[in-house]
């Protein structure tokens, strides 16, 4: 009887409208909370990916003229950052990927081949080298200019994740493979949403913890990244996938509005991720996206080919990989260790707790510079997005011809969405919301941490200096002359 009433209020009790509550709100909220919803939003995905892939495996080789290069190159990164800037990880609630790996995870029970990911697997120091190795790989073979290579790309992706999913439980593919996930996760720590309870006296009250558990009565599983909601904070590892939001039995979970990267300013335990601070594998993933907002976005300027034809010079060779070798080494190992260091050093030196490990301030202020960076990769990808935007309608067409339809002429001329006069305000808009998000966020751990105002403030202003030198940097590099890659306009 119990459970009957319980679903009963699942079904038809809606939780009333709250402005501030996304799964709330009419039409959106009634859509999301269908249960199917993000089945029917993968097989959307899904489709298109297919077209992407047909494309580039068979369609133009021009990058400009191929679905594969522009729609993932563009379209792809300019969503995913916006959506991710203005809602949260909406690309992990459609992602097409999901549909491989539920494959495999029922594969994988069927024969059962499913074991929990090793001991030694379970952290983010294997997903952080692959997104080291996989931009110099985008560097080395200019991934964006090619369409067959981008089709591969997305082959194997949807590969790996059938082959993960199918040996390891727990969602092991989006948890500690997932390059694209990595990045939704890191940039969704300064999204305004949250999944989170709407009532915490419900939670302490609620025995069959179903969000976790998964609901026997419905056969709903829980959630599958171990986020248990009653201590969930924030959005590092949340897919936003809405198991638990299905599962929960009393209506309790809600996709709410919060204030952006106001999750970095405290450190408690968190379900299934443990404290930040002392996790030297998430900091290492945080700094590796940190670092590579700079390192991609300066492989698109001038400066960067001139860099490497000194240092080809100096090694006396033609090749590429040993240079760019030396600027990856420079830039994801020398460079991040020397400036955080330095700057730990100096707050410690500062706030006069000379006992505390250099290594523990690294943690605890490493992921103030999160917002920062999250408004470099912004800038960067809205600079291809706002350029390039139009050119899908002209590959559309191009596609629809060479597949047997008659869409008319291609609109080649198609591109930008805004004047080429409001790109980089634009851009500095996004770099000044990232440094207004570091600043804070760096304050406010300070603060959390040192109780005593003159202190904390102290212990501060190193990363506040490091945070307006990584304006700087960003500024310096979205003032140079930058490839407008994949479009006709870039000439690739
Ligand atoms: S979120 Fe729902 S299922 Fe989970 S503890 Fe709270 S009330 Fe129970
Ligand atoms: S908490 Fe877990 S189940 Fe809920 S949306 Fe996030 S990943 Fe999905």
């Amino acid at each position: 009887m119990m459970s009957q009433s319980v679903v009963k209020i699942n079904q038809f009790d809606r939780a009333p409208f709250n402005a501030k509550d996304i799964l709330t709100w009419p039409i959106i909220g009634t859509f999301l909370r269908w249960r199917y919803s993000r089945r029917a939003m993968q097989a959307v995905l899904l489709i298109i990916t297919g077209f992407i892939i047909f494309d580039g495996l068979i369609g133009p080789p021009q990058a400009p003229k191929n679905l594969a290069t522009v729609v993932t190159w563009i379209h792809y990164r300019g969503f995913v950052v916006l959506a991710l800037l203005l809602v949260g990880n909406l690309f992990c609630m459609a992602c097409p990927f999901m549909l491989p790996r539920e494959m495999g995870r029922r594969l994988g029970q069927v024969l059962g081949l499913q074991r929990s990911v090793p001991h030694v697997l379970r952290s983010k120091w294997l997903v952080a080298a692959l997104l080291v190795i996989y931009f110099f790989l985008f560097e080395l073979y200019d991934l964006w200019a090619s369409p067959w290579l981008t089709a591969w790309i997305i082959t194997g992706y949807f590969l790996t994740a059938f082959a993960v999913d199918t040996f390891f439980r727990g969602a092991a593919f989006c948890k500690y493979v997932c390059l694209l996930g990595q990045f939704n996760f890191f940039s969704s720590l300064s999204s305004p949403t949250e999944i989170k309870t709407r009532n915490s006296d419900t939670c302490a009250a609620c025995r069959a913890k179903d969000c976790i558990a998964g609901n026997k009565l419905t056969g709903q599983r829980g959630c599958e990244l171990w986020l248990f909601q009653q201590n969930k904070t924030g959005n590092m590892d949340c897919t936003f996938c809405l198991d638990c939001v299905y599962a929960c039995p009393h209506d309790n979970i809600g996709l709410i509005a919060r204030i952006p990267a106001a999750e970095l300013c405290t450190d408690p335990r968190r379900a299934g991720i443990g404290q930040f601070g002392r996790r030297w594998d998430l900091a290492a993933l945080v700094v590796v996206l940190m670092f590579a907002a700079y390192l991609n976005a300066f492989g698109m300027i001038t400066p960067v080919y001139a860099l490497q034809q000194t240092i080809s010079t100096w090694l006396n060779t033609t090749r590429e990989w040993p240079n760019l070798l030396i600027i990856f080494i420079v830039g994801f190992a020398i460079l991040p260790a020397a400036l955080l260091s330095a700057t730990g050093f100096f707050s410690r030196l500062l706030s006069g707790q000379s006992q505390e490990p250099l290594g523990l301030i690294i943690r605890r202020f490493t992921y103030a510079l999160a917002p920062m960076a999250f408004g470099v990769w912004l800038a960067h990808y809205a600079f291809h997005f706002l350029t390039g935007a139009l050119t899908l309608i002209p590959v559309t067409q191009s596609f629809l011809n060479d597949s047997g339809f008659n869409a008319g002429q291609p609109q080649w001329q198609l591109g930008p969405v805004v004047p080429a006069g409001w790109l980089f305000p634009i851009q500095i808009i996004f770099l000044y919301l990232g440094l207004f998000g570091s600043l804070a966020v760096g304050f406010q751990i300070a603060i959390n941490h040192y109780k005593v105002r003159h202190i904390a403030l102290r212990a501060f202003v190193p990363w506040g200096i490091l945070s307006l030198l990584m304006l700087a940097a960003a500024i310096w590099i979205m003032f140079q002359p930058m490839e407008m890659r994949g479009t006709i306009f870039g000439g690739v």
